[in-house]
């Protein structure tokens, strides 16, 4: 365990901020962590998303997993931001819940070059770009994307941060780094870390 609010104060400090994974966190160690000032969380279950973003409207809700398409107004409705787009169909019918507003949206890219792992394959993503630029209530700033457990973590961190500079368009967002790994994403320019375990 690290203490949040020291680390969200040195990463700030580099201009990353803190995303609170709580995925697998109970509503007690959610509320103790906002006790800290931690605002911005992510859950990878639209359920939960919703959830606790009715029940803490003071904090951000970012979505971090998959999303299937009956589960996309939760996403569309409650979600801050969305870091895990790579698919139009979804991208779609999220956006058709999305109202009064412009939705924050992070394309995921698979970095880690194991092929079960979510993501675009790095070789589609202009062509993608270009069609979900397109998909107009979502405003992407921005790719997410994950390393190996095994392997080069940087390597992959460097290899998002190429994808994001062959876009026609400057995205400011690089949403990169875990528990496990996560000094080497601001190392290769991190904008955001999503930390579970170290925090929970
Ligand atoms: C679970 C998860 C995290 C947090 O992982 P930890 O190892 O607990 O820090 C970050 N990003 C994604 C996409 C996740 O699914």
């Amino acid at each position: 365990m690290v203490k949040a609010a020291q680390l969200r104060h040195d990463l700030a400090q580099q201009h990353v901020r803190l995303i609170a994974v709580s995925k697998y966190a109970d509503d007690d160690a959610v509320e103790a962590l906002i006790q800290t000032g931690q605002r911005d969380f992510a859950e990878s279950r639209p359920q939960q998303l919703r959830d606790r973003a009715v029940r803490w409207p003071q904090c951000q809700w970012h979505m971090i997993g998959p999303v299937q398409k009956n589960k996309a107004k939760y996403i569309g409705r409650h979600a801050h931001t969305w870091h895990s787009l790579y698919d139009l169909t979804t991208a779609l019918a999220v956006a058709r819940h999305v109202q009064g507003r412009v939705l924050p949206v992070l394309i995921q890219v698979n970095i880690s070059g194991e092929p079960q792992k979510q993501g675009l394959d790095p070789t589609q993503l202009v062509d993608f770009y270009t069609h979900a630029c397109a998909i107009k209530p979502l405003h992407i700033v921005g790719l997410m994307g994950m390393a190996a457990h095994e392997g080069d973590a940087s390597k992959a961190f460097q290899r998002l941060r190429q994808c994001r500079d062959s876009l026609p368009q400057t995205l400011s967002e690089l949403s990169m780094g875990m528990s496990g790994d996560w000094p080497q994403a601001v190392e290769e320019g991190a904008t955001m870390v999503r930390l579970g375990r170290i925090l929970f």
